[in-house]
């Protein structure tokens, strides 16, 4: 096996691409997080989110600057339409790419208070957008413009851009940071990131049941992520948790099981699935983006 993979159950070999290499397709950022890819051109969007820009690689056009500055834009996914959302952590806003090309608020506030800082989101199959909103852009000079925490704490959001609705659905989380649903939506998986500057700190991703598409109860720990802290994470079809660490892609088992690590040479923030068949692992690391073939795919939309 290629020496960048450690496997610690024979399950990992199944997801493995014979023969795959990791690549390291980009390295112009301060900072990567976010990748989000784009089918119809076969690019890959994502954050230089202490750099203050957004950037876009593909492989006939390499690297160029999207938005710049990008009021420190930190995760980005896609909603039903195709349309750009992404978390700004210097406007404390979820923000989202009109067909025009302009960059609209969504929302910015909950019950009358400002967010701390949205940093990542997923859009679920209903339109609905899941968000984190923990206080980096608040409290971290390169991750947003400073300013006063108006919220009690750091909370998951359910907002439905629909109706302007948003409700927080997990309050009992430190720092809250990624976030991913299982295949059939009927588990949301969340990492807490806490270990990064509280000390004692948790670094782990809670698991909680999605009660009528809406609510969630049951949270518990799924895994204890070490070394460092997990940030982003996404789902493959067959319910495996892909997840950020210090030194790699962890996988796990849906049961909790560790089955490997694609070790990667910088520390990964944020990872999303895409390639035509959506089996290509996009991993933004460090100042950089890199890429690996497997043999399994991702579910999330589009
Ligand atoms: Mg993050």
């Amino acid at each position: 096996m290629a020496e960048f993979i450690e496997i610690y159950n024979e399950r990992f070999h199944s997801l493995l691409r014979p023969g795959a290499s990791l690549q390291k397709i980009a390295n112009n950022a301060v900072h990567s997080e976010g990748p989000v890819y784009f089918y119809e051109d076969d690019s890959v969007v994502w954050s230089d989110a202490h750099g203050n820009r957004l950037l876009r690689w593909s492989a006939d056009d390499g690297v160029s600057i999207l938005r710049d500055p990008s009021d420190y834009q930190s995760g980005n996914y896609r909603d039903q339409e195709g349309r750009l959302v992404a978390c700004s952590s210097g406007n404390r806003a979820i923000i989202r790419r009109e067909y025009d090309g302009q960059w609209r608020v969504l929302v910015d506030s909950y019950q009358g208070k400002r967010l701390n800082s949205p940093n990542d989101l997923v859009v679920k199959s209903d339109g609905t957008i899941w968000f984190t909103d923990p206080p980096y852009g608040i409290t971290q000079p390169d991750q947003g413009y400073g300013g006063k925490q108006e919220q009690p704490g750091s909370f998951v959001y359910r907002f439905d851009p629909a109706t302007d609705e948003i409700d927080a659905v997990v309050t009992d989380m430190v720092r809250p940071n990624g976030l991913a649903f299982s295949p059939d939506e009927q588990l949301l998986y969340v990492s807490d990131t806490a270990a990064f500057n509280i000390p004692q700190g948790p670094h782990h991703i809670r698991v909680y049941e999605v009660v009528n598409g809406r609510h969630v109860t049951n949270g518990r720990v799924f895994a204890v992520i070490d070394p460092g802290q997990p940030d982003g994470l996404r789902v493959d079809e067959h319910g495996n948790v892909f997840t950020s660490s210090q030194d790699s892609v962890q996988v796990y088992a849906p049961d909790g099981t560790r089955l490997g690590k694609i070790l990667v040479p910088e520390t990964c923030a944020n990872l999303t699935f895409g390639g035509q068949e959506r089996d290509r692992l996009l991993i933004a690391a460090g100042k950089s983006l890199y890429a690996i073939d497997l043999n399994t795919h991702g579910v999330q939309q589009p």
